[in-house]
């Protein structure tokens, strides 16, 4: 179903979740975990309630639906963060677009963001687990990568993961090794927890929580 056949919540719902989650992770963090709304599957109109909260960042999974919501705002009004899977192919119609690549997780990928959007601003997506089949480099080739960020003249800001759905321990040991890495490489920023790993993800230092569901509510099957 094309976004905008979604249910649209109202922006005076939207404007109080997002104010009711950032004054809880405020107390909860002291302060040190922002909230990143993730606009996926709803349509542009939002959006344009996140922007009017306040909030100038909002993170989107697919490269077309970012595309299409930013053609329709003004130019500039969002700083757009991509954090679902990218193929190579689509960088160059992002770059310029995208304020924060939070899914870097391997040197193609890397190297074609540093060719189409030079000096561009980097998370490298981890799988600290090394998990089959999931999305993240494996926790040994982390600093490997990192390096070559920043010697390709990137902002390497920091690292970004996945829990594990429905697996609280394990969502708590990979937030554990994604910290443990930051720290190791002097990287400030921890993109981690969404909405059912929020808390864990605040008490294990994360400095960004992405959050869909619990401020727009559920999203109907893609
Ligand atoms: C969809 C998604 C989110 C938001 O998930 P919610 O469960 O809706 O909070 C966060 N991060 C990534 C990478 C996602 O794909």
């Amino acid at each position: 179903m094309p976004p905008e056949n979604r249910p649209v919540p109202p922006a005076g719902q939207v404007l109080d979740r997002l104010e009711a989650i950032q004054g809880h992770l405020d107390v909860r963090s002291g302060g040190r975990t922002r909230l990143l709304p993730v606009t996926k599957a709803f349509p542009v109109e939002v959006v344009s309630s996140v922007l009017a909260a306040g909030f100038q960042d909002v993170g989107e999974n697919y490269a077309q639906e970012l595309l299409e919501k930013n053609r329709q705002l003004s130019p500039g009004r969002v700083g757009w963060h991509m954090i679902g899977g990218l193929q190579r192919n689509k960088v160059r119609r992002l770059a310029g677009v995208v304020k924060l690549w939070q899914t870097v997780d391997r040197a193609s990928l890397l190297d074609e963001i540093a060719k189409r959007d030079s000096g561009a601003r980097i998370l490298v997506q981890v799988d600290p687990l090394n998990g089959e089949g999931k999305a993240g480099c494996p926790p040994s080739e982390v600093e490997e990568l990192v390096a070559r960020g920043v010697d390709s003249g990137l902002d390497v800001a920091g690292l970004m993961t996945v829990g594990a759905a429905g697996d609280p321990a394990a969502t708590r040991r990979a937030f554990k090794v994604l910290a443990e890495l930051a720290d190791s490489l002097d990287l400030a920023e921890r993109s981690m927890g969404m909405t059912d790993d929020m808390d864990l993800a605040v008490d294990m230092g994360s400095t960004m929580v992405r959050v869909g569901r619990a401020l727009f509510g559920e999203r109907l099957p893609r």
